[in-house]
């Protein structure tokens, strides 16, 4: 019995991108092996009990759940220390309070991966804006393009590194909604001997965003010294209800920790609320639910690849974080891809998305998602600019059966729209 009406020609398309994929699957099998036992180390070794998973009230002093939940997830990031918690509001928040907490007045940020991710430039204030950014606060803001072919410029980065005096060089591991390629961990491992050669009193920090749990080894296991990161994106396996961590050196996260809550007090407050539960069976689920992610982005792109579509990485690339990129080359392919992916989803599938001008925005955006956790990206998740290329940014999957149908009935949907192009039909970038 079939529960979805899908065409006969996609079926069989379906069944040679898994046939295609096997080996890429295999290894996330490996890998998502290799964390999970990370993780499930870490509980053992700080001998997680029932008495972790209750909540605190008021200024939360002792809470020991939350206390356990820090020290395991400095372990699992390759850290001395870590800060998780519900009350980050968004992983914006998070990367600001750590920037925040490690910069002073006068002090020199460079980002050495070009143009940072969207939310994160008005923290910086590149955008001139003066409601509390960095650049309010005179925190200067310097960076180093990518490369024509998206990669990091190192001989331009050890130039600026050498020019000026830099407290902290800023990495974003994920490509975020840029065309360039994400960050694997031995490019990130190349770009902190990079700096500790030039400038070894700069500090490394990590947007760490998408990329958690992908490899085996996290930026801290080869040299950065600060990640931070989203609870509603891969460390909180679909659990978490909202949140983020900081990671990294004791010292700048016990800075960080100042920023959080406020000078002289630290780490020691914050309530948690009744919410270690779903922390601690979120970090717990993250390595499979990432794996599951992964193989829904190397299946969408074997498919989409079979079907003659440009998209990125390909499912045999080496990848660094969990979103792939395909172009569906006009409007009618995106607006069709993006209704079928929703007409999929466990929750709001009767939704028909839409494109609206969202703010920040110079082109209409249209999106999917029916997530159990309001904007969660590690559930199925799509969106994309309506403009030339025409291309949708996807992303997450709690688990993989589900997500591939959700897939299957993107490019269902784009059939039925006429905008579905089989690979001898042309449609190559
Ligand atoms: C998601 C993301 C962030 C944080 O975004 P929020 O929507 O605030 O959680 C920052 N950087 C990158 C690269 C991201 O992917």
């Amino acid at each position: 019995m079939s529960f979805f009406e899908i065409d006969p020609r996609l079926s069989a398309l379906d069944r040679k991108a898994l046939a295609l994929a096997k080996e890429q699957f295999a290894e996330i099998d490996r890998v998502t092996e290799y964390n999970q036992q990370k993780v499930l180390a870490a509980f053992i070794r700080h001998r997680v009990s029932e008495a972790h998973l209750g909540g605190s009230t008021g200024y939360g002093y002792g809470d020991i759940g939350r206390e356990t939940l820090e020290h395991i997830m400095a372990d699992c990031m390759g850290a001395e220390d870590a800060l998780i918690r519900h009350s980050f509001a968004s992983g914006t928040h998070t990367l600001s309070v750590a920037l925040f907490g490690l910069l002073r007045p006068n002090d020199r940020v460079l980002c050495l991966t070009g143009r940072p991710y969207d939310t994160i430039i008005g923290v910086f204030g590149i955008d001139g804006s003066s409601d509390g950014s960095l650049a309010d606060f005179g925190v200067i803001y310097d960076e180093v393009a990518l490369t024509p072919d998206g990669k990091p410029d190192l001989s331009g980065i050890r130039q600026a590194l050498t020019a000026q005096e830099v407290q902290v060089a800023y990495i974003q591991r994920s490509r975020g909604y840029s065309t360039r390629p994400s960050l694997t961990v031995e490019e990130i491992e190349a770009l902190c001997k990079l700096v500790e050669e030039v400038s070894p009193q700069t500090v490394i920090m990590v947007d760490n965003c998408y990329g958690e749990f992908v490899e085996e080894k996290e930026p801290c296991d080869v040299g950065a010294d600060l990640v931070a990161g989203s609870l509603i994106k891969n460390p909180g396996g679909g659990i978490a209800p909202s949140g983020g961590y900081i990671a990294g050196r004791q010292d700048l996260v016990e800075r960080c920790a100042h920023r959080m809550t406020c000078a002289g007090v630290g780490r020691e407050v914050g309530a948690t609320l009744g919410h270690n539960r779903e922390l601690y069976l979120g970090l717990f689920s993250a390595p499979h639910v990432v794996g599951e992610a992964l193989k829904t982005a190397v299946y969408t792109a074997a498919l989409f690849g079979e079907l003659g579509y440009s998209v990125a990485p390909r499912f045999d690339e080496k990848r660094g974080d969990i979103i792939e990129c395909v172009t569906l080359g006009s409007e009618e392919g995106l607006v069709a891809f993006c209704r079928g992916m929703q007409s999929g989803a466990p929750v709001d599938s009767f939704v028909v998305p839409e494109p609206w001008d969202m703010p920040g925005y110079d082109d209409p955006v249209i999106m999917a998602a029916g997530a159990f956790t309001g904007g969660a990206s590690i559930e199925l998740s799509a969106d994309g600019p309506l403009r030339p290329p025409y291309a949708a940014w996807m992303q997450g999957g709690l688990n993989f059966h589900s997500a591939k149908t959700g897939v299957l009935l993107a490019a269902q949907s784009m059939l039925e729209a006429g905008a579905l192009h089989f690979s001898n039909e042309v449609n190559r970038e």
